[in-house]
């Protein structure tokens, strides 16, 4: 699937449903995820690899609705979780324990314990405290452990400082000079085995430069612990791959990726694991969103709409550019230079800043692009606002994957 939102006679469509229908029927704001674009993605990646041991497993923290997860369940996707609650969301879906793998700094021993219950594929583990509890509880549970290390190749990733992760300095993994002695003193436990090694340097990786040299470093580790007798069979390079969010960013193509890291590691017989989140499902979504006003203030226009920060967090967060276009094109209506903006109050609350944009007027409909990932999973009811419905359009079809909240599921569980 080429484009999974283009205009048709200047109406925006979702693959083949025109977004100003869904609009009307499920309300705004509303998260609409193309199925065709995320299996697409999927399959770039599966088939990128040809007959070379592989497992992609979907980072569920990039968009954890059921329906992606059951979508990339039945295409024989794996599952990269970084909590109990997204296994548990996984297990719901109908993924299988046997293809997840379990990444973060902070397990919990009820979260280790669960995992183990179900029979996950493996652990990255990120300290040797942790190796330590996992083999205890592993222990109790009469079972073993099959764990890789997650190493810090301490490569710098090119991103935003709130998605870099690979340098010495951050929490995650274990320091890779650290990680032979390790490795050799896991040995005498005796409820775990050290199958793999694994990295995760960052997330929105516009080259994969980083990537590759993190790669390299991290496969000169693998032969040194084969040499000392330590068995190692799978390799996990994380996600982390980047989309364009501008129409100028150029991202690499995952085909080209995929190439360059099998040719690397041809001949050592070795599994590899990859943990896309953003690259599957980013781009196969948009923040759909009505125009509430338009005013000026001091000389500053403002287009003002019903989603906001609480929808979609990463303008706010990261200084994340989306396009915003219209739903319904006019060419005739012209442009204007605003600051689109939601209706919490902060003065962080928005969307685009400073930004050329169709002359949306109110009651015309907007799609905040590339919002697949990242979007929904980061949104909260911040101004005791109800968060978004999110649906999923196949073909010429298209359902709500999850109801928009209502003012009771807004206080579900509170006591006055
Ligand atoms: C966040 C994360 C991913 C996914 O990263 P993307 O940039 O969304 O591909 C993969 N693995 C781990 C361990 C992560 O923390």
């Amino acid at each position: 699937m080429q484009q999974p939102f283009a205009y048709r006679d200047n109406r925006m469509h979702a693959e083949d449903v025109p977004l100003d229908s869904i609009a009307r029927r499920a309300g705004t704001p509303c998260f609409v995820y193309s199925s065709n674009a995320i299996l697409g993605r999927y399959h770039a990646y599966d088939r990128a690899f040809g007959d070379a041991p592989h497992r992609i497993c979907y980072a569920v923290k990039a968009n954890g609705n059921l329906a992606i997860l059951s979508l990339l369940a039945g295409a024989g996707a794996g599952f990269d979780i970084v909590s109990g609650g997204e296994l548990f969301r996984v297990l719901r879906a109908g993924g299988a324990a046997d293809k997840v793998v379990f990444a973060g700094v902070g397990k919990t021993a009820e979260e280790v314990e669960y995992a183990l219950e179900h029979g996950i594929h493996s652990f990255s583990c990120e300290s040797e405290a942790e190796l330590s509890l996992i083999d205890a509880l592993a222990s109790r549970l009469g079972t073993k452990a099959r764990v890789s290390l997650r190493v810090n190749p301490d490569v710098d990733a090119v991103t935003h400082p709130k998605i870099s992760t690979g340098l010495r300095e951050h929490k995650f993994g274990i320091d890779i000079q650290a990680a032979e002695e390790i490795y050799a003193r896991a040995r005498w436990h005796s409820h775990i085995q050290m199958e793999g090694v694994s990295c995760h340097i960052g997330s929105q990786l516009l080259r994969a430069g980083p990537l590759l040299a993190a790669l390299d470093r991290v496969l000169a580790l693998v032969d040194r612990l084969r040499e000392k007798g330590i068995p190692i069979q799978e390799l996990d390079l994380g996600g982390g791959l980047g989309i364009p969010y501008r129409p100028t960013d150029e991202a690499p193509s995952i085909e080209d990726y995929v190439a360059q890291v099998k040719n690397r590691v041809a001949g050592r017989n070795l599994t590899l694991l990859m943990e896309p989140g953003r690259s599957l499902v980013g781009e196969a979504g948009v923040l759909l969103s009505r125009v509430l006003y338009r005013k000026t203030n001091a000389g500053k226009e403002f287009v003002i709409l019903d989603a906001a920060m609480n929808d979609l967090i990463r303008p706010s967060l990261y200084e994340a550019h989306h396009e915003i276009l219209p739903v319904k094109r006019d060419p005739s209506r012209g442009t204007v230079k605003a600051d689109v903006v939601g209706p919490v109050c902060e003065t962080g609350d928005y969307l685009a800043r400073d930004r050329e944009l169709a002359n949306v007027l109110p009651g015309d409909l907007v799609a905040i692009s590339t919002a697949g990932a990242y979007g929904f999973v980061m949104s909260s009811n911040y101004n005791a606002r109800p968060r978004a419905a999110e649906v999923m359009v196949a073909g010429d079809g298209w359902r709500i994957v999850r109801q928009r909240e209502t003012f009771d599921d807004i206080i579900r569980g509170e006591m006055a």
